[in-house]
């Protein structure tokens, strides 16, 4: 791969809008995603592997719960931080960025918000540090974008829960320590129940043949009568609210990250076309690839404020789940449009691992699935807009 050399586009001087704080934060993760992430992640999707060697990078740049209280381990930062991590990590890949995105949002967010104290001190210092890596099972091979129709269960067996159920599509699981499990009690209520490796009958199947995020691991957890501890429930919400909240923190964190991705792509086309000569001079110099790049980099602005307005309302509370879905939504459709002109603007050499552009096209058509598919966060606009469900 070449040596990395991205310089970040910020056409509308969005960095005077950032503190001190988050520049300096952003600047560290930009700089160890350049160091440790740039020189290998090629190979590790290549070979489709997760590099564990950088998960002690990830929690050193406060990957891993960075607004999680510093009493728990976590890096007690604002939501912009958070979502400038975001962005930095996901510049190097997707895939890694899932890693940290799971960590944070989908496992150790509800251990803080609905769990115990005694679950946040156990579980939140491991996590923050990258000892403990974790999951998040919400979707099942017939529930994807309806998961209240989920049928993994537990029963109450007097001194413990027996789980049964399985979960597909599970970022992290075939490493994961821990996982966060969504299923229904005997009365049909959705509960989050921790569930901790080597538990007899908890087994997490690598998914193999991807062709998307594939520096990240993905696969299933599978429960059959696991005996899990009354005390791994998590017992501060329940019912669909409760993993719909974990998603609004991890797709907050997608809209962030999406921007990232589609700033290399941009930055490598921009470079590129300066120094390839077709004709006699640079393609920058044809109109056809000015426009491409002229619209790119509009794009990438118009999603840098949305983000950046949205991590204001979060850290003043007061960001909607319809406003993060508009965020998400946006942005990785951004980010995927531009990959896509990037790619043909690089010609042949495109399509190699030369290049970061091809695996963040191809990354991104996971990222535009998961959390939320395209289609799915437009149905959550248009009911927020009307008042009206189209979902059924
Ligand atoms: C790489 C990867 C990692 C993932 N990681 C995780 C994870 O860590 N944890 C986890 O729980 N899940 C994870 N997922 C699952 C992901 O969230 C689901 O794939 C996603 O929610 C879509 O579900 P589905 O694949 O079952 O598609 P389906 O729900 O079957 O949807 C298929 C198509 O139908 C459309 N559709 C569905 N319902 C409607 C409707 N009402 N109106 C119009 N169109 C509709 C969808 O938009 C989509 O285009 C991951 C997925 C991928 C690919």
């Amino acid at each position: 791969m070449k040596p990395d050399l991205f310089e970040a586009p910020d056409y509308y001087n969005i960095d005077d809008l950032l503190t001190e704080e988050h520049k300096l934060i952003r600047d560290s993760a930009r700089d160890w995603v350049k160091r440790d992430v740039s020189p290998i992640i090629e190979e590790y999707a290549q070979k489709a592997e997760f590099p564990k060697q950088i998960i002690n990078g990830l929690a050193e740049i406060g990957a891993f719960g960075p607004y999680i209280p510093e009493e728990y381990g976590g890096a007690g930062l604002d939501q912009i931080s958070y979502g400038l991590i975001m962005q930095e990590i996901e510049r190097g890949d997707s895939g890694v960025r899932s890693t940290a995105s799971v960590q944070s949002s989908l496992v150790m967010y509800p251990i803080w918000k609905y769990g115990t104290e005694e679950q946040r001190k156990k579980y939140l210092p491991k996590l923050a540090t990258g000892e403990w890596m974790g999951s998040f099972g919400l979707t099942e091979p017939d529930h994807g974008s309806n998961p209240a129709g989920m049928v993994t269960n537990f029963k109450d067996m007097g001194d413990h829960y027996l789980l049964n159920g399985a979960k597909l599509w599970i970022s992290n699981s075939p490493f994961c320590d821990v996982a966060v499990v969504w299923a229904k009690n005997e009365e049909g209520r959705i509960h989050g129940l921790v569930v901790e490796r080597g538990m007899e009958g908890f087994s997490t199947p690598e998914t193999h043949n991807k062709w998307s995020l594939r520096a990240s691991a993905t696969g299933e957890l599978i429960f059959q009568d696991v005996k899990v501890p009354k005390e791994n429930l998590l017992p501060n919400k329940s019912g669909l609210g409760a993993p719909l909240g974990c998603l609004d923190s991890a797709r907050y964190g997608i809209a962030w990250g999406a921007i990232g991705a589609a700033m290399d792509c941009y930055d490598t086309a921009l470079r590129y076309s300066k120094e390839r000569i077709q004709f006699g001079k640079p393609i920058a110099g044809f109109q056809l690839q000015q426009k491409k790049l002229a619209e790119m980099i509009t794009e990438i602005t118009k999603a840098q404020l949305l983000a950046l307005r949205l991590g204001q309302l979060k850290n003043e509370d007061r960001a909607t789940s319809a406003q993060i879905s508009m965020a998400k939504r946006n942005n990785v459709d951004m980010a995927i449009k531009i990959a896509r002109e990037a790619r043909q603007m690089l010609g042949g050499m495109g399509i190699t691992g030369e290049y970061s552009i091809m695996r963040h096209m191809m990354n991104l058509e996971s990222v535009i699935t998961y959390e939320g598919t395209h289609d799915i966060h437009l149905l959550i606009t248009g009911l927020d807009i009307t008042g009206i469900n189209a979902f059924k």
